[in-house]
């Protein structure tokens, strides 16, 4: 018969692991997928402020989703219902982070002027710095890199936008494509 301890212990560790790599996955589709093909959705988080509902809401919704599914297949396999659980906790750590600490969609107003916390504000604060699909920084929300660090991409980037707009200017006015 399964102990009580090691009962307690696999469900624990199917819930650190699920927040590691939703906090993971976050932060590719971040990348990848908002700052890609998704950007339409995304788009009015970068733009707006926020105020009310937006339509880079519906990811959450999508992840709702995705929670959900994962319990209704948790009932044929219990590991999966554990795993819901994490997808559902990081849900709620992530809006407690993105949402109500950094954006306050919540009546709730606090900086964070110290630790761990302080770093998180940072750094999603300089992720907002940019308001376009290409050239931002600090794509991930929980497990961010160090402040300065962040500071130091975001100028490499802006340089290399600067660059990069240049040579248009200088291309040559005799090749129009009329399609
Ligand atoms: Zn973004
Ligand atoms: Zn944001």
């Amino acid at each position: 018969m399964e102990s009580v301890t090691s009962y307690f212990l696999a469900r624990a560790a199917i819930i650190v692991v699920s927040l590691t790599v939703m906090e993971a996955i976050a932060t590719i589709s971040h990348r990848y997928i908002m700052h890609g093909f998704g950007w339409r959705w995304h788009k009015s988080h970068h733009t707006s402020r926020p105020s009310g509902i937006e339509k880079n809401d519906l990811y959450a919704l999508v992840f709702a989703v995705i929670a959900i599914a994962l319990f209704v297949a948790g009932l044929r396999w219990w590991p999966l219902w554990w795993i819901a659980i994490g997808v559902t906790l990081y849900g709620l750590i992530y809006f407690m982070v993105h949402d109500v600490l950094v954006h306050r969609r919540w009546p709730f107003r606090h900086v964070p002027r110290k630790g761990y916390l302080k770093r998180i504000y940072q750094a999603h604060r300089l992720h907002h710095a940019v308001t376009t699909k290409e050239n931002c920084v600090s794509f991930a929300f929980v497990m961010v890199k160090p402040v300065d660090k962040l500071l130091r991409e975001l100028k490499t980037n802006r340089q290399a936008s600067l660059k990069a707009d240049s040579p248009k200017r200088e291309r040559p006015q005799h090749k129009n494509h009329h399609r």
